[in-house]
């Protein structure tokens, strides 16, 4: 049909002519064939001339050859069937103005279909529109400069979750560009440790800051502070997360948790930490049923090789220990340093069969010395060294952390007093003895305190039985113990150092002694000899203690005897002879002790200031019966022949012995036949 006459027929209408003109929207009507316009109203011939039975491209799109913008339906692909609708904005170049359009499809009267549109003019609206818009990028912009400025991530999340804006400083954190973290997923930048715990905080919309582990681009993680806050922004529901990398924080805690559990020098866990493990490992036993093991490990010779190296070969031995200890340990044992040269091993044996968990802490104790006794290469010299280990097992009992390492130190010295270099398991009989010993130390420390050890004298005389001297012999009467003998409270005494003050009081009692007898016709010419312990001879103070009560007391200093032991040549023979020697210079009188007994090289004694010889009582006391004996004895004096030294027999108990020595050439002796040990009274 022409359009004319759709056109015509369309005016007819007068009223409704009327109300359409009076409506302030444009109105057309658009044959879809022919895209030509049927109907204009009065707005829109205002806006265009009049445009009714144009072609509607021509008319609005100045003359453009090519399918009208308008047309947005047949533009759209749109199915053209009655009752589709549409809604589109545009700008219209010719009227510079922004139009809201609505279409909808209808069917004319002809049965051929029209677009009936109606745009009403929004210009107003999109200018106020755009004038927000350009607040809102410039309130971006000091929103992005104020992001940038802080020293936290920041990303904002969708309500997908999904990254729509970061910081400058989120990207450097992630090592992603600005762009690759658009549009991701938050939990795409969480490592798979904390994935858990990111949703469920941003599921709650939790604002309280949470440690969580992030992920970087290459694979790293990193810890961070994490704080998200919901928001709304331009309308629409966002989260703000604050990201703080805190990986130098954390380093800083576990510095400060490091010098709080961690021994500085070997870098093992320290006794603090190891209270903690063996409380979990005691109950971890109990609930179990499975054994347990404490395992106390100390260096035999330590102590020497620092007081004579220097502390930093010490300490470079200490941390080659520790190297080593922590190679052999398994995963679920645990190492730790007491302090000084102990270390510990807790063993979690996993198995309720002793026989099991014996063999494992075992095997483990056995490497541990196997280890230890490899020779210690520290700048280019070599270190040999051992251990004492003492074990403590425990399953189903809750012992108290005292008393487990109270059993298993003592059966490390067990060890080390039965042989150095070895390993002992705890024995409530061991205990005994151990407590016994604490006990009488104790005792003992007392004893010295009161004065409560006294002094008895033994003569000493030469072959023509005259007394020329006396040793001064320790005795101490405990008022429950009864009598102590110096076999016993001696080496007690030398373990615990107290020799040092005991032998201050033996030293002062005998120059007290022969001052006394300065005046004594008798006595005035009398020698008397103390014994002198390792720890005291070594100990700093020793040679000006001497030279102090000498100078105080004014006695003859030859009449001071100062008694030895070849002990003191196993350690640092160069040392103890330059001692000796110094000594000797102060003008006292020096004798090796028990000697023969000592093991050591005789090449020492050449070099020795000394005066005596005193020849163990084990070689004299069977002189008569034993052969071999009487070689030894034989020899002795023959090498006090050639050095120039008296020699001393001691422990002769009969007149048959003193003739057979006398025989032999021994011209002093000593000894119950002549006179046990008696108070100075009874001399
Ligand atoms: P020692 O220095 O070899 O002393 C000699 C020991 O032999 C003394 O034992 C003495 O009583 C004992 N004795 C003497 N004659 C005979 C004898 O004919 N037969 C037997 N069987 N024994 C005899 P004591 O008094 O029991 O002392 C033992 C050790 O304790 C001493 O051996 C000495 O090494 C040490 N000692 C004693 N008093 C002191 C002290 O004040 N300081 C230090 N450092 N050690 C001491
Ligand atoms: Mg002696
Ligand atoms: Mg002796």
């Amino acid at each position: 049909m022409p359009h004319e006459k759709r056109y015509k027929s369309f005016h007819n209408i007068e009223t409704l002519d009327f109300i359409v003109d009076s409506i302030d929207a444009l109105i057309y009507v658009i044959d879809l064939e022919e895209k030509r316009i049927l109907y204009s109203n009065l707005k829109a011939k205002e806006a265009f001339g009049t445009i009714d039975g144009k072609v509607c491209y021509e008319v609005l799109q100045e003359q453009k050859e090519q399918v009208c913008d308008f047309c947005s339906l047949a533009q759209k692909d749109f199915p053209l069937q009655v009752g589709a609708t549409y809604k589109w904005e545009n700008y219209n170049p010719i009227t510079q103005k922004t139009y809201l359009f609505s279409d909808q499809i209808i069917r004319w009267y002809d049965g051929t279909l029209v677009k009936v549109q109606i745009g009403i003019d929004i210009s107003k609206q999109k200018q106020l529109e755009n004038e927000m818009m350009q607040q809102r990028d410039d309130a971006l912009d000091s929103f992005e400069a104020l992001t940038n400025a802080t020293i936290e991530g920041l990303i904002i999340l969708d309500e997908d979750k999904r990254c729509i804006f970061v910081n400058a400083v989120a990207p450097k954190l992630f090592g992603y560009s600005a762009e690759e973290m658009i549009g991701k997923p938050a939990t795409y930048f969480v490592a798979k440790e904390s994935q858990a715990l990111v949703k469920s905080y941003i599921q709650k919309r939790d604002k309280d800051p949470y440690e969580s582990l992030l992920i970087r681009k290459d694979g790293s993680k990193f810890p961070a502070l994490l704080r998200g806050k919901d928001i709304m922004l331009g309308g629409k529901k966002v989260r703000i997360s604050a990201v703080m990398d805190i990986s130098t924080m954390k380093e800083k805690e576990q510095e400060i948790s490091k010098l709080a559990y961690y021994d500085p020098l070997t870098a093992l866990p320290n006794r603090t930490m190891l209270v903690d493990r063996l409380n979990q490992l005691i109950h971890k036993s109990i609930r179990d049923l499975s054994y347990g093991a404490l395992m106390f490990i100390d260096l035999d010779n330590f102590k020497t090789i620092n007081d004579t190296k220097g502390h930093l070969v010490g300490d470079l031995i200490l941390k080659e220990c520790a190297k080593r200890i922590s190679q052999i340990i398994r995963k679920y044992d645990f190492v730790a340093r007491l302090g000084g040269d102990e270390f510990v091993i807790l063993v979690d044996t996993q198995t309720p069969d002793k026989g099991i968990a014996i063999s494992k802490v075992k095997s483990i104790a056995s490497k541990v010395l196997e280890r230890l006794r490899i020779p210690f290469i520290i700048n280019q010299s070599d270190f040999r060294m051992s251990a004492s280990i003492g074990i403590m097992m425990f399953v189903d009992e809750e012992y108290s952390i005292d008393d487990l390492m109270r059993y298993a130190d003592s059966a490390m010295y067990h060890s080390k007093e039965r042989e150095r270099g070895s390993f002992s398991f705890f024995n409530p009989e061991l205990q005994d003895k151990m407590e016994k010993k604490a006990l009488l130390l104790d005792k003992l420390h007392k004893a010295i305190e009161e004065k409560k050890i006294y002094l008895h004298y033994q003569k000493q005389i030469d072959k023509d039985e005259n007394t020329i001297g006396l040793e001064a012999l320790a005795r101490w009467q405990d008022d429950e113990l009864g009598f102590v003998s110096p076999s016993e409270f001696i080496p007690l005494a030398e373990e615990s150092g107290l020799i040092v003050k005991l032998g201050e009081f033996v030293l002062s009692e005998a120059v007290h002694h022969i001052k006394s007898w300065e005046e004594d016709a008798e006595k005035k010419n009398w020698h008397i000899s103390i014994n002198v312990s390792l720890k005291q001879f070594e100990s700093y103070s020793f040679e000006d203690v001497i030279k102090q009560v000498l100078q105080r007391s004014e006695i003859a200093p030859h009449k001071l005897k100062l008694e030895i032991t070849e002990s003191l040549f196993l350690h640092n023979i160069d040392q103890a002879i330059e001692k000796i020697s110094h000594l000797k210079n102060l003008g006292v009188s020096l004798s090796i002790d028990d000697f023969g007994t000592g093991y050591s090289s005789l090449s020492y004694l050449k070099k020795l200031p000394i005066d005596e010889l005193k020849i163990d009582r084990s070689f004299i006391q069977d002189i008569l019966q034993d052969k071999n004996d009487e070689t030894i004895v034989l020899a002795i004096l023959d090498l006090g022949k050639k050095f120039g030294f008296n020699v001393t027999a001691e422990g002769v108990e009969s007149e048959e012995v003193q003739q057979k020595l006398l025989q032999m050439g021994c011209e002093y002796f000593q000894g119950y036949y002549f006179g046990r040990p008696v108070h100075i009274s009874k001399l």
